[in-house]
C-alpha cells in the first residue's frame, strides 16, 4: 500500500521491484535488489529479486541464455543484481502478490555485489531469535513487516506534521544537551570537557523550553522530538523515544482538547480510514472506579461493580474484613470449566498479582446463581448479586475483596485478561478516550513526600487551589490523558503561570527555596517578564505507530532500539571509552 510512490527512473534502475504488471508486456527494463529466493523447476531457474517496494520474478532458462542459467546457480540468497531482461506475462500467475501476473526474462546481469548467506531468513515468518534480529537489524529491517511499519511510521509523522501545519501550529526544535528535566525517571546524563566535573542532561521532554517558546510568544509551538530516561524497560519503553510535543498559549484545558482531538482523528482517517466518533471523556476518579486503572482499555465492557452492601455481613470472613468487595460480570462465560476457572484464581495469586484468592458465580440457565462462596449465601442473597450486576442467564461473575486501591489494581489485571481469553483485545478495534480531572499529587509511602503526578508545572483546578497545603489528596489538576486500546497514548495539563502559584507547588512538593531556584531559577525568572496562560502535552509516536501497526512492542516501530538491557547489540553500545578520554572529561570510575 505504502509502495505506490511514484519511483524514480535511476543511471541503475528503470523500475523497482514492486512496481510492473501485465501492463509492461514486452518492455524491457532493469530492476536492481536483493535476491531473496532461488527454486529450480523443470531445468529453469526463478529467482525472486526484493527491493523495498516488493517483489518481482526472474527467469533464467537455458533456452534463453545458457550462461546465464549456469551464473544464475552459484548465487546466495541476498546477492545484489542488476538485471535487464524482458517483462512476460505469466502463464501460471501469482495472484498473492502484486507483481504476480509478470516476471522478467534475464538478458543481461551484473552482480553488483555478493552476499554471505545471512543468519536467519529475510520473510516475515522468519527462523531468527528477536536477539539473532536486534544484531543484525540492517537485515531485518529488509523483512516486509518491520519495513512496513517503518514506512507507517514515516506517513504518521508527515500526516503529524501536515496537521500541525494546518493548525498554525511551528516545528522548533530544542537543544538535547540540557540540564535536568522534570518529568520523574532518571536523567541521562553527558561529562562537560569545557566544563570538568560538570554535566549536562539529556531532555526527558523539552517541558521548560516549550513554555518558555510560551513566554517568547511562539504561541503554537510543536515538534517530533527524541526524549531519553533513563528508567527499566518494558515493551512499551526504550530509553530513549519520541515524544509528539506541543504547547499552546492564550488557550484553555478544552481548547487543548479540540485541538488534538482533531489530530487523533485526522490520524485516524488518513492512516487507517477510520472516522473516529467524538472522544469521550472520562474523570481519573471514574476510570479507578469503574476499571481500576488511569488507562482505561474501553474496546469491551465490563465495567466494576461494587458489592460491599450484598456481600458483607453475611458471616463470610473474608469478605467481612475487606475494604471493598468487587467484581465484574464476563458475558455469556458460565460455561468456563473448573480448569479455566483454576487458571484465573491462579493468575490473580501470582505475586506480581498479589490477591489472596478469586470468589465466583455463574449465572444458571434457570436463572439462579450457584458461586464458590454457596455456604455462607442463601440463594436469595446471591440474587442480589446478580441484580447488582444485571447479569443474565449464562453470565460468569467474578469477585475479589481487599484495600480499595490494591484489589482495584488488582481487578483490572484480571479483567484485561479475561478479555485477552476471550478475544475481545483485538488489534483492529480502536477505543480512544480522554481521562481528565487527575489528582495534582500523590503520596509516595517510601519517600515520606508529595509528588507531582503530572509534572510541577501542572495547575491545580482554580476550585481545588484552596486545599493546596492542607488537603493536598483533595486537590484535581488541570491535566488529561488520551488512551487508546489501554494505552497511554500521552497526556498534558494546563501550565502554571502565575509565580506565586508556581512558588506554592515547589513547597508542596517539599522542594526548598533555593532548590527551586538552583533547578527552575530560569523558568521562575521567565515566567517575571510576562507569561502568557498556556497550555499543552505530548505523545509518544512509537507507541502509537505501534497500536496502528498492530504490533506488540514499540521496538517493532524503531529502526535501531535497544533490548531490555537498554543495550544497542549491533553496535555494541553502551562501550567502555579510553581512559585518556575520561580524563579529559574529569571524570574517574573508581570502583
Ligand atoms: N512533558 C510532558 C510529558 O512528557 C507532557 C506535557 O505536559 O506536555 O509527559
Amino acid at each position: 500500500m505504502w509502495q505506490l510512490y511514484k519511483p524514480m527512473k535511476t543511471a541503475y534502475r528503470t523500475h523497482t521491484c514492486g512496481e510492473l504488471r501485465s501492463e509492461h508486456k514486452e518492455q524491457t527494463v532493469t530492476l536492481c535488489g536483493w535476491i531473496q529466493r532461488i527454486r529450480e523447476l523443470k531445468g529453469q531457474n526463478f529467482v525472486d529479486l526484493r527491493d523495498r517496494y516488493g517483489i518481482t520474478q526472474l527467469v533464467f532458462s537455458p533456452q534463453y541464455n545458457e550462461i546465464l542459467y549456469q551464473q544464475s546457480k552459484q548465487w546466495n540468497r541476498e546477492t545484489v543484481l542488476q538485471v535487464t531482461g524482458k517483462v512476460t506475462e505469466r502463464t501460471s500467475k501469482n495472484l498473492n502478490i502484486p507483481t504476480g501476473e509478470i516476471e522478467i526474462i534475464a538478458e543481461q546481469v551484473n552482480v553488483l555485489n555478493p552476499a554471505v548467506l545471512p543468519p536467519f531468513l529475510i520473510e516475515n515468518d522468519t527462523d531468527g531469535s528477536e536477539e539473532l534480529r536486534m544484531q543484525y537489524r540492517y537485515l531485518d529491517i529488509r523483512r516486509p513487516e518491520l519495513r512496513d511499519n517503518l514506512l507507517l511510521r514515516h506517513r504518521f509523522t508527515q500526516a503529524v506534521r501536515n496537521y500541525m501545519d494546518s493548525q498554525g501550529f511551528v516545528e522548533i526544535e530544542t537543544p538535547v544537551l540540557i540540564k535536568s528535566t522534570p518529568e520523574g525517571a532518571r536523567d541521562f546524563v553527558v561529562p562537560s570537557r569545557m566544563n570538568k566535573g560538570q554535566f549536562y542532561a539529556l531532555p526527558q521532554s523539552p517541558q521548560t523550553f516549550k513554555q518558555l517558546l510560551m513566554v517568547a510568544g511562539m504561541d503554537k509551538y510543536f515538534q517530533i522530538v527524541k526524549c531519553f530516561r533513563d528508567e527499566d524497560l518494558r515493551a512499551d519503553r526504550q530509553p530513549e523515544f519520541t515524544q509528539i510535543d506541543c504547547e499552546m498559549s492564550f488557550v484553555s484545558q478544552e481548547d487543548v482538547l479540540q485541538t488534538f482531538e482533531g489530530l487523533t482523528k485526522y490520524l485516524f482517517k488518513t492512516l487507517k480510514n477510520i472516522d473516529l466518533p467524538d472522544l469521550p471523556r472520562m474523570t481519573y476518579s471514574d476510570a479507578m472506579r469503574y476499571y481500576g486503572s488511569d488507562k482505561p482499555d474501553t474496546r469491551f465492557d465490563m465495567k466494576f461493580v461494587e458489592l460491599n452492601e450484598v456481600t458483607k455481613g453475611f458471616g463470610f470472613s473474608v469478605f467481612d474484613n475487606a475494604e471493598l468487595v468487587v467484581g465484574i460480570c464476563v458475558k455469556g462465560a458460565a460455561n468456563f470449566t473448573r480448569k479455566q476457572l483454576d487458571t484465573l484464581t491462579n493468575f490473580v495469586k501470582k505475586p506480581q498479582i498479589g490477591a489472596s484468592g478469586l470468589v465466583y458465580a455463574r449465572i444458571e440457565n434457570d436463572g439462579s446463581v450457584k458461586s464458590s462462596v454457596d455456604k455462607f449465601y442463601s440463594p436469595e442473597q446471591l440474587l442480589q448479586w446478580k441484580a447488582k450486576f444485571n447479569a443474565q442467564e449464562g453470565d460468569l461473575l467474578l469477585i475479589l475483596c481487599g484495600k480499595t486501591d490494591k484489589v482495584r489494581k488488582q481487578l483490572s489485571e484480571l479483567r484485561l485478561e479475561v478479555a485477552q481469553q476471550l478475544g475481545l483485545r483485538d488489534k483492529n478495534t480502536y477505543s480512544c478516550l480522554w481521562v481528565v480531572d487527575f489528582p495534582l499529587l500523590e503520596w509516595n509511602e517510601e519517600d515520606n513526600r508529595w509528588y507531582a503526578m503530572h509534572h510541577p508545572f501542572t495547575s491545580p483546578k482554580q476550585e481545588d487551589i484552596q486545599f493546596l497545603g492542607t488537603d493536598n489528596a483533595k486537590v484535581r489538576a488541570n491535566a488529561y490523558d488520551l488512551v487508546i486500546n489501554g494505552v497511554e497514548i500521552g497526556g498534558g495539563s494546563v501550565r502554571i503561570h502565575d509565580k506565586m502559584l508556581q512558588a506554592k507547588m515547589f513547597e508542596v512538593l517539599g522542594l526548598s527555596k533555593e532548590e527551586a531556584e538552583y533547578k527552575f531559577g530560569f523558568l521562575m525568572d521567565a515566567f517575571e517578564y510576562g507569561a502568557p496562560p498556556h497550555a499543552g502535552c505530548a505523545f509518544g509516536l512509537d507507541r502509537w505507530v505501534m497500536l496502528f501497526a498492530g504490533a506488540d512492542s514499540i521496538r517493532e516501530v524503531m529502526a535501531f532500539p535497544k533490548n531490555n538491557m537498554g543495550r544497542d547489540t549491533m553496535i555494541d553500545a553502551p562501550s567502555v571509552i579510553d581512559e585518556s578520554v575520561m580524563k579529559e572529561l574529569g571524570i574517574s570510575i573508581k570502583q
